[in-house]
C-alpha cells in the first residue's frame, strides 16, 4: 500500500482515477467496495481498512488502552477487534461521553494537534445559579494560572438553583480546562459530559456502548 504522503503525490500527479475519473482532492472518501481505484490505468489494492468508532465512555472508565492498576479502560469498551485502535485525545475519568477510537493514527495525531483547533462541546451541571455576570466573564476570557481560556461559546441551558446546568464549546485540550474554569468563576462542575467533537455528535449512543462512525463522518473529520 502506498502511504499517505505517496499517494497525495500520485494524486498531485494526475496519475489516480476513481471509477474512470482523474481524482484532484486530497482525503476525498471513496467506498473501495463500490469504486474502482487505478494507478496509470492499473487497477489497485484498496488499503486495508481503516477504522473510526465513537464510544459514549461511562465515568470510572480510564482514558488508555490497558491501565496496570487494572480500572477499566476504553478497551473494555472497544469490542472485539483485531486492529490497535488509538484513543483522539483523552476525557477525565470522571467525565463521561464522547471519544473517538480509530486504527488512523495520522488522524488521531490531528484532531488531537492544537493547530486544527477543533471544537469540543461540554455540558456540565454545575453549582448554581450563573448569572448573567458570569456568563459574559467566561465568554470574555478567563485566566487561568496556565494561561487565558478562550471558548468558542458558553449559554446556560438550565439556570437551577442550587444546580445549573452549562453548555461549553471550546478548541483546546488542556487537562481538567473544563472543571478550571468553571471552578475559577466559582461555579464548581459536580458532573461533566463531552457530546460533540468537531463534527461528530454523539447523539443518542448509549452510555458505555460504541458505533462505526459513518463515512459521510469521516469525510467531515479530514
Ligand atoms: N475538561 C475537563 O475538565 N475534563 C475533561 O474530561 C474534559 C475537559
Amino acid at each position: 500500500m502506498a502511504s499517505r504522503r505517496a499517494s497525495e503525490e500520485l494524486i498531485a500527479e494526475g496519475r489516480v482515477s476513481v471509477d474512470g475519473q482523474i481524482v484532484r482532492r486530497f482525503g476525498a472518501r471513496v467506498d473501495p467496495e463500490k469504486s474502482e481505484i487505478r494507478v496509470d490505468d492499473m487497477r489497485v489494492a484498496t488499503a486495508p481498512d481503516l477504522l473510526y468508532y465513537a464510544l459514549n465512555k461511562p465515568r470510572g472508565v480510564v482514558s488508555t488502552m490497558s491501565d496496570p492498576e487494572k480500572r477499566p479502560t476504553l478497551a473494555d469498551y472497544a469490542g472485539q477487534t483485531d486492529e490497535r485502535l488509538f484513543h483522539v485525545g483523552r476525557l477525565d475519568t470522571e467525565t463521561e461521553g464522547l471519544i473517538l477510537l480509530t486504527n488512523d493514527g495520522e488522524l488521531a495525531n490531528r484532531l488531537t494537534h492544537p493547530r486544527y483547533k477543533v471544537v469540543k462541546t461540554y455540558i456540565a451541571t454545575v453549582q448554581g445559579p450563573v448569572t448573567r455576570e458570569v456568563v459574559k466573564r467566561v465568554r470574555e476570557g478567563v485566566e487561568l494560572e496556565d494561561g487565558p481560556v478562550e471558548v468558542d461559546s458558553f449559554r446556560v441551558v438550565d439556570d437551577a438553583d442550587p444546580r445549573a446546568l452549562v453548555e461549553i464549546r471550546l478548541h483546546e485540550g488542556r487537562k481538567h480546562i473544563v472543571r478550571r474554569l468553571m471552578e475559577a468563576v466559582g461555579h464548581p462542575v459536580v458532573d461533566l459530559a463531552r457530546t460533540q467533537v468537531g463534527p461528530i455528535g454523539i447523539n443518542n449512543l448509549k452510555i458505555g456502548t460504541m458505533r462505526a462512525l459513518t463515512s459521510k463522518e469521516i469525510s467531515e473529520l479530514y
